[in-house]
């Protein structure tokens, strides 16, 4: 029998990227997994039958990170149709990259609620239950830019700062309830997100990564696999960098 067998973890952003290949990821160590988005239908009932085929449960909805209430009903809802929560992946994120000079108001406050409130929502929703019952493993996604920083990127650069700042605090505070909270750090990773870097910038990105090529979703994926599982039980508030070298 699988090791994590019967297991249920909960994705946000799972309907693209690396969220994507996280689901799949988890379906095929066993885990029923529930994943949420928020607009791209498609993309969700793709993936719900593609993880589906690993023999596991399935369980996409269209939930927007940035309020509490709708991450709330999702939480509600997963844990009643899947059960209680053992692992929670953070995934959901945006960027809207301006100079500060030039940054609006609107690209500001949307990248810190979605990727920085959008785990606060998650992790207040999910952690009293992990408490109760003295288990659970929390993955959140930051980025190198919230390391190193990145030109063009405060408003990003910030929230994934912050993610690292909430998931030490959170591993501090829950460790004793047999949590544990780590961040994953990618650098440039191939999804959508990144899609948009070309030319001379991607000549750039690529002269500065030792491994001279982008990150595949699969392999965060398999990182977050291994912190999610019993292999990592002694792993908790690390920041893992996974970035081709790029920081170096
Ligand atoms: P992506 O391909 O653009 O996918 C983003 C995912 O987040 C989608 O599933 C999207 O749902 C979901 N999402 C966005 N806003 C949401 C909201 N308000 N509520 C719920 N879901 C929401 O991005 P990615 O490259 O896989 O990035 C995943 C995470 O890794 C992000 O946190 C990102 O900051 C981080 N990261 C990425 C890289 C990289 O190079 N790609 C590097 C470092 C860190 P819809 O499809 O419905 O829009």
């Amino acid at each position: 029998m699988e090791e994590n067998t019967s297991r249920v973890a909960l994705v946000t952003g799972g309907s693209r990227g690396i969220g994507r290949a996280t689901v799949l990821g988890l379906a095929r160590d066993g885990f029923d997994v529930a994943f949420c988005y928020r607009s791209d239908e498609e993309a969700a009932r793709s993936l719900e039958k593609e993880a589906a085929a690993y023999g596991v449960r399935v369980l996409g909805r269209r939930a927007d990170v940035t309020t509490a209430e709708p991450v709330r009903e999702l939480v509600a809802e997963v844990e009643e149709s899947l059960g209680p929560v053992d692992a929670l992946v953070t995934a959901a994120g945006i960027t809207r990259d301006n100079p500060l000079v030039l940054m609006t108001d609107e690209q500001w406050q949307e990248v810190i609620d979605t990727n920085l409130g959008g785990v606060y929502h998650v992790c207040r929703a999910v952690v009293f239950g992990m408490m109760k019952r003295k288990a659970g493993a929390i993955v959140n996604i930051s980025s190198v830019a919230g390391v190193y920083g990145h030109a063009t990127q405060s408003n990003y650069s910030a929230s994934k700062a912050g993610i690292i700042g909430f998931s030490r605090a959170l591993a501090k505070e829950t460790g004793r309830y047999g949590i544990r909270v780590n961040a994953v750090a990618p650098g440039f990773i191939e999804t959508d997100m990144t899609a948009a870097i070309e030319g001379r910038a991607l000549k750039d990105v690529m002269a500065s990564i030792p491994l001279k090529r982008m990150g595949r979703a699969e392999e965060v994926a398999d990182l977050v696999g291994y912190l999610v599982s019993e292999r990592a039980q002694y792993i908790t508030g690390a920041v893992l960098q996974i970035d081709g070298g790029i920081t170096i």
